[in-house]
């Protein structure tokens, strides 16, 4: 592994001086690279670089750019083996987890944009439907923003960092990518992948460092994509409002699972189970809380308890050596271990799991807490973690009602019978609710996703998924005309009357338009 990071640090697009960063394979604790930490100057340097390329990219068009795109398709399926070892190495996750989630992802999302792109982005004619506009030629039409800055989190370095810069690339923009400080070694290593693949020099760069070089990217960019912490979040937006720059901002979630009375409880246990636990909870979309309906609580939490118990957990070295691995980082093990000790101090019970996994790397037991309540940071403050906190209810209502109890709204899930299930998901205020299913929708490229209230700000995928990293022109053409409109200067009385009669005759049955 050492080589890998190693030569990643040394990579054109991550080159830098002064202080450095230690990346840690979190399983093992075992340093495994270097990376820069870049200063705001150097930062604003990668900036000019990137500007002055990316009117190049531009100009090369939809099937230029999505053919470098393709390439790096077939370079990652090609180099598997080499990206998952860097995704599991940094950060801790199994080998399922990098190749079913992060490479199932990126194949994906690189096939869709590059399909799609230019149709998202073509220029559209808008039918001319008020009178005063009748006759004009309308055209709404896309320019890339120039410059996009793109902030990632640690739990996905493929899916969500890279996972953003596809559809800004292929609108015709340069990206500088800044990864979580955690585990840049992904980031570098597709850096590095672009430019084997055709990509014009400086087009896509990755600015290594901490806060302080997410901060001097706000700066820089023309758009902002942040994907992180809530609180991170707020100060993006912060700062991005000194300069007026847009932002996206995909925040945490605390998302709720609701199991109806008539749902199929084996499946509703499984996806509780599997949903919590992938990537060792570290999915921003995990299953983080479950509500079930009385009559089927005991059965559940048994099914669960009794799958969560016989679960796996180390460091993962191959397919189906471990199922849940490392946390990524200790200072989120250290939120795990808070909560539950908040929700047990409380009067929770952890049915399996409740401490830090023996060993040296970042491991906490797979976990299920029952007789839990909403007084429990458990229940309220997102766990990030592999734990499951089970709460029984009396019914739909009160499910929906706990549910609904959170500041985020990120996603959800309801398992039960189809038509009631479906009912109660539109009353959900998350931005994606899946019913008989969960988290799958984020493999769906083609359908938007983002958070509502202090989930986040915009959303990902779909049209506006691509089209957020444009500017909208609206093009208006006269093409038959008078040489002096009725309605211009010199004003006459009469002319003046004939028009007003006229405005008021056409809208007062409000017919037109
Ligand atoms: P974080 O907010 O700590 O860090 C995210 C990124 O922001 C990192 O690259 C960090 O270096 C950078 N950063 C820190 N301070 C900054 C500043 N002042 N200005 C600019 N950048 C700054 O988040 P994290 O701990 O890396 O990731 C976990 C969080 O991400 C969880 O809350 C999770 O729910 C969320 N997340 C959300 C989604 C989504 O799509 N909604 C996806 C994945 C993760």
């Amino acid at each position: 592994m050492a080589s890998v990071g190693t030569t990643a640090a040394q990579s054109t697009n991550g080159r830098g001086s002064g202080a450095e960063i230690p990346v840690e394979n979190p399983a093992t604790g075992e340093v495994i690279a270097h990376v820069p930490d870049l200063h705001a100057d150097r930062v604003a340097e990668l900036a000019v670089l990137a500007r002055a390329a990316q009117p190049g990219w531009q100009a090369l068009g939809f099937d230029g750019r999505a053919r470098v795109l393709r390439n790096l398709r077939t370079w990652i399926m090609d180099h598997g083996d080499e990206v998952v070892e860097t995704l599991v190495a940094e950060t801790g996750k199994t080998y399922e987890d990098a190749n079913l989630i992060e490479l199932l992802y990126i194949g994906g999302a690189l096939t869709y944009w590059a399909k799609h792109a230019e149709r998202f982005l073509a220029d559209e004619r808008v039918g001319a439907r008020t009178l005063a506009v009748t006759g004009k030629k309308m055209i709404t039409r896309y320019e890339p923003v120039g410059l996009v800055g793109i902030i990632g989190p640690w739990n996905y370095p493929l899916v969500n960092s890279f996972g953003d810069a596809i559809p800004a690339l292929l609108a015709g923009n340069s990206v500088i990518l800044k990864p979580s400080e955690f585990t840049p070694l992904t980031s570098l290593l597709v850096a590095d992948a672009l430019v084997e693949c055709g990509l014009p020099a400086n087009v896509f760069a990755v600015a290594t460092g901490r806060g302080a070089t997410g901060a001097a990217l706000v700066d820089e960019a023309d758009y902002v994509m942040f994907t992180g912490s809530t609180a991170t979040g707020k100060k993006v937006l912060a700062r991005a409002a000194q300069t007026l720059t847009p932002v996206a901002l995909e925040l945490g979630g605390k998302d709720p699972m609701i199991v109806l009375a008539d749902a199929d409880l084996e499946r509703a246990a499984n996806a509780a189970v599997y949903y919590s636990m992938l990537n060792g909870g570290q999915t921003c979309i995990s299953v983080e809380r479950v509500y079930v309906e009385e009559p089927v609580y005991d059965d559940f939490v048994e099914r669960v308890v009794k799958k969560v118990g016989a679960i796996r957990q180390g460091p993962s070295t191959g397919p189906a050596t471990s199922e849940v691995g490392a946390m990524t980082t200790g200072a989120q093990l250290e939120i795990v271990e808070r909560h539950v000790a908040d929700a047990v101090a409380k009067g929770a019970h952890a049915r399996t799991g409740g401490k830090r996994g023996d060993g040296k790397g970042l491991f906490y037991e797979p976990t299920v807490l029952v007789d839990v309540d909403h007084s429990m940071q458990a229940m309220t403050e997102e766990t990030f973690g592999p734990t499951l906190p089970i709460m029984r209810v009396a019914d739909a209502e009160e499910a929906l009602r706990l549910a609904n109890d959170s500041p985020y709204g990120l996603a959800a899930s309801v398992y039960g019978g189809r038509e009631r299930a479906e009912q109660l998901a539109r009353r959900i205020e998350a931005g994606a609710v899946c019913v008989n299913d969960a988290l799958l929708n984020y493999l769906a490229v083609e359908l938007p996703m983002g958070g509502w209230k202090s989930s986040g700000l915009g959303s990902r995928h779909g049209a506006g998924g691509i089209r957020k990293y444009t500017k909208q022109q609206s093009l208006f053409i006269s093409r038959v005309h008078l040489k002096r409109e009725l309605f211009m200067f010199p004003y006459k009385a009469k002319s003046s009357k004939l028009l007003f009669k006229g405005v008021r005759a056409l809208y007062r049955r409000g017919k037109r338009g």
